[in-house]
């Protein structure tokens, strides 16, 4: 959420980034907005000064009986006070209930980089590493594999959980896990601290740190509870500060989730039924960071190389590309995505986001930092984050990177050491 008074001091600069975005609508609330919030300034004034007024009249009867005046058109006005003050505190709770609507769903002020484009397909690709994989045979489908092997069950899984889910078994299993252990270790040593956070969420925490629309089409919600099961361990690492000063000496705070991850994918094409690509539930280690605001630049840097740095210790070719206007939702300021070579396609496909939210989470959920120098000066701070794994579209493409004519498996040298040194699938 943009800070209201950074909207009404740089009413341009928000109608510029909604031109950007391409969106007419969002930019036609502006001039309401502000008016709205004249409005609400002006009778919170007024609503002031009636209070004061509540509170001295009684000592002005008082004092004009002592004196024997004649007190009627005071006590008129005594009478009449609290319903006034009423009624326009009700018409105040309605106009910033409006300008509350405008502000949750007005997006992010995007950096000057993200490109101008309408969907994923005019994202900017900005760096390639390694060779793509061009196999000489023809590569299996990697869920057929799988439950050929005996390391996957689709169909069990329907059976009891519905289309979308599946079941790892043996070294796959085991694999899923060292895909994590793989990340935790590279974060850990790099001074992330891991974190296992509740996998459920009530409803004022998640409005904090999501698109409302995710509502409807990312999460599960527990029926008769108050409750969201997580669609990553970003949401409740943001939401865990709500309502919080952070000093400055505790920042930059760097956290490693790890979490299972719940998707609906309601709207979305292509849930796979026999494959690990898009699927209801997986697992990732997911970095966060809250930082001073001048540092998250840099470190928006610094969690796309860790995460970088895990794909190429698997050995997986990618290339990252900076998402465009049209892909990049609301909340972040800047995204990159990192999409990993699966040659039985012969197309990048996403496995990392990496975004820098500046202060849009910090706004909405209160989290604000305290000037080392000014102890009375706060400021909100900024939150980054990116995945640094997901399993199962990481295993999707060592699946297919690794597989050999016969349909064996190499597993990555890196993973070997946390699946008891086993070297095939
Ligand atoms: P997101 O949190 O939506 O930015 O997604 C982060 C990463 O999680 C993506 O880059 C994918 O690797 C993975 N992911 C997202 N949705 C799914 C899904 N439905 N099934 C499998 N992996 C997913």
């Amino acid at each position: 959420m943009l800070d209201l008074k950074f909207i009404r001091n740089s009413p341009d600069i928000v109608r510029a980034d909604l031109k950007k975005r391409g969106d007419a609508e969002k930019l036609s609330w502006i001039d309401d907005l502000l008016l709205k919030d004249i409005k609400s300034r002006e009778m919170q004034t007024e609503i002031n000064t009636l209070r004061n007024r509540r509170n001295i009249i009684s000592k002005e009867i008082k004092t004009a009986k002592k004196e024997g005046k004649d007190i009627s058109t005071l006590l008129e006005e005594a009478k009449n006070l609290p319903a006034r003050i009423k009624d326009m505190e009700s018409e105040l709770e309605e106009i910033n209930k409006q300008i509350k609507f405008y502000q949750m769903r007005i997006p992010n002020i995007l950096h000057e980089s993200v490109p101008v484009g309408k969907d994923d397909s005019e994202n900017v690709e900005v760096k390639r590493w390694g060779e793509p994989k061009v196999p000489s045979f023809e590569l299996k489908n990697h869920g057929e594999l799988i439950v050929e092997k005996g390391l996957a069950e689709f169909e069990r899984a329907a059976k009891i959980s519905g289309a979308g889910f599946y079941m790892l078994k043996g070294n796959l299993a085991l694999m899923d896990l060292a895909l994590q252990r793989l990340a935790i270790d590279t974060l850990t040593q790099r001074g992330y601290i891991p974190v296992i956070p509740p996998y459920m969420m009530n409803r004022a925490a998640y409005e904090g740190v999501t698109d409302l629309a995710d509502f409807e089409n990312v999460m599960y919600a527990i029926d008769g509870e108050d409750e969201f099961l997580i669609a990553t361990s970003e949401h409740p690492m943001a939401a865990m500060y709500m309502g919080e000063i952070f000093e400055e000496k505790d920042l930059p705070l760097k956290l490693a989730g790890i979490s299972p991850c719940f998707r609906r994918e309601i709207g979305s094409h292509g849930l796979d039924t026999k494959g690990l690509f898009r699927v209801h539930q997986f697992h990732k280690v997911e970095q966060f960071i809250y930082c001073k605001p001048e540092d998250s630049w840099a470190l928006h840097e610094e969690l796309l190389k860790n995460a970088e740095d895990i794909f190429q210790m698997l050995g997986l070719s990618y290339h990252v590309v900076n998402i465009c206007t049209g892909d990049i939702g609301t909340v972040a300021a800047k995204k990159y995505d990192i999409e990993v070579w699966m040659p039985r396609e012969s197309a990048y496909r996403e496995v990392v986001s990496c975004s820098n939210c500046t202060a849009y989470q910090s706004v909405r959920l209160n989290i604000r930092a305290r000037d080392a120098h000014e102890f009375e000066k706060k400021y909100s701070l900024h939150t980054l984050n990116s995945t640094a794994v997901a399993t199962t579209r990481t295993l999707r493409a060592i699946l297919e990177n690794y597989q050999e004519e016969d349909g064996t498996v190499v597993i990555p040298e890196v993973l070997r050491p946390y699946m008891n040194g086993a070297e095939t699938l």
